[in-house]
């Protein structure tokens, strides 16, 4: 029936790579087919390739649509934004906010997130509009949390700082008086979205100041259930969460003269992202091993967070975002094994 989670059309883990548009062209790093990039004579193999060619509507063609879908089967889904600072991580995940109320058409330069918020609420429109889909009552709940030098601080209510991750046996994981907004239309998401990103910290390095030091997790949990009696499906429910990952910048420490206050932030990211690979390595050799104990879940606190969106019965999407650019070398070649590691 309507609840049974259908057999994956689609793989666990998807990786993705998006180029940066950059002035000269993209000649430290090339799309050589719809799934490769070359850098040098270096050939990297991914689920696909996006380069200054591809739009936003592109990406959420490829990556979007497929999750939205899973995540009506019932399916925790989540994406990871991955990169160095001004790759467009940010960009790609949720566009500039003023895209989200402004422009909602198909080449604007609106973030995946907004995207498929959209076709979410327009898909459970058509399924209530059809008599078939009337027996089903949904109801969505928003988070939006920031992990910075590995503590938990909520972006809807920026007064609550170092909020603890607690495991309930029934419930499972979640974090404590964290803010849990009930959104019932895009219009709610997006106010979501905008007050979450405006109170995120950037860090104030003399080289790039607007590079991010904190990791940003957008929660959103979509539980329905059959309200019709008469149904074959009455009394079950089922409950299934987004999760949308803004990674810390993937930088190397530069000669920044901010002070130490950066140097430790710097250590935090560095240390975080290394972990996120490792769970991601071990999820990707033994996919199945979701709950098991070998899975260095609590190694972090991102690791910890994402241990219901990644890994186990859920669908993970990776972006890798490169910036051609000289400079950045060190920084593509680390983003694209990053990204290669994972499937
Ligand atoms: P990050 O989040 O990785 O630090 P941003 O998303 O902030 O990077 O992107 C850096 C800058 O580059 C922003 O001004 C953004 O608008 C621009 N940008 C990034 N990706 C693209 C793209 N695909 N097309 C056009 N502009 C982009
Ligand atoms: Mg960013």
């Amino acid at each position: 029936g309507e609840y049974e989670i259908q057999e994956p059309s689609d793989p666990a883990v998807k990786v993705v790579v998006r180029i940066r548009p950059a002035k000269g062209g993209d000649w430290t790093v090339n799309k050589v087919s719809p799934n490769t990039v070359s850098v040098g004579d270096r050939e990297f193999k991914f689920d696909s390739v996006f380069d200054s060619k591809s739009d936003q509507e592109d990406v959420f063609q490829t990556v979007g649509v497929p999750l939205v879908k899973n995540a009506l089967a019932g399916y925790n889904t989540s994406i990871l934004s991955y990169g160095q600072s001004g790759s467009g991580k940010t960009y790609t995940l949720w566009g500039p906010p003023s895209a989200m109320v402004e422009d909602s058409s198909p080449d604007s330069c609106q973030g995946i997130v907004p995207r498929i918020f959209q076709m979410l609420f327009s898909e459970i429109q058509k399924e209530q509009e059809n008599s078939d889909g009337k027996q089903f009552n949904y109801q969505f709940r928003c988070s939006f949390l920031e992990v910075y030098n590995e503590q938990i601080g909520d972006l809807l209510d920026p007064t609550m700082r170092n909020l603890e991750i607690k495991d309930d046996p029934k419930n499972g994981l979640y974090v404590e008086n964290l803010t849990e907004e009930y959104v019932t239309s895009y219009e709610d998401v997006t106010q979501i979205l905008i007050k979450g990103l405006s109170s995120r910290k950037v860090g104030a390095t003399s080289t790039n100041s607007k590079s991010s030091r904190s990791h940003i997790v957008c929660t959103f949990i979509i539980e329905s259930w059959c309200k019709e009696t008469s149904s074959k499906c009455f009394g079950s429910s089922k409950t299934s969460r987004m999760s949308f990952v803004d990674l810390a910048g993937l930088d190397r420490n530069k000669d920044d003269d901010a002070g130490r206050q950066c140097t430790r932030e710097g250590k935090y990211v560095k240390k975080s992202l290394s972990r996120l690979g490792l769970l991601v390595n071990t999820l990707a050799k033994a996919p199945h091993s979701g709950n098991s104990e070998d899975v260095p879940y609590k190694s972090s606190c991102l690791t910890h967070l994402l241990r219901e969106s990644i890994g186990g019965n859920s669908k993970l999407t990776v972006i890798c975002s490169v910036f051609p650019d000289n400079n950045n070398q060190s920084e593509i070649l680390q983003t694209l094994r990053f990204g290669e590691r994972v499937k």
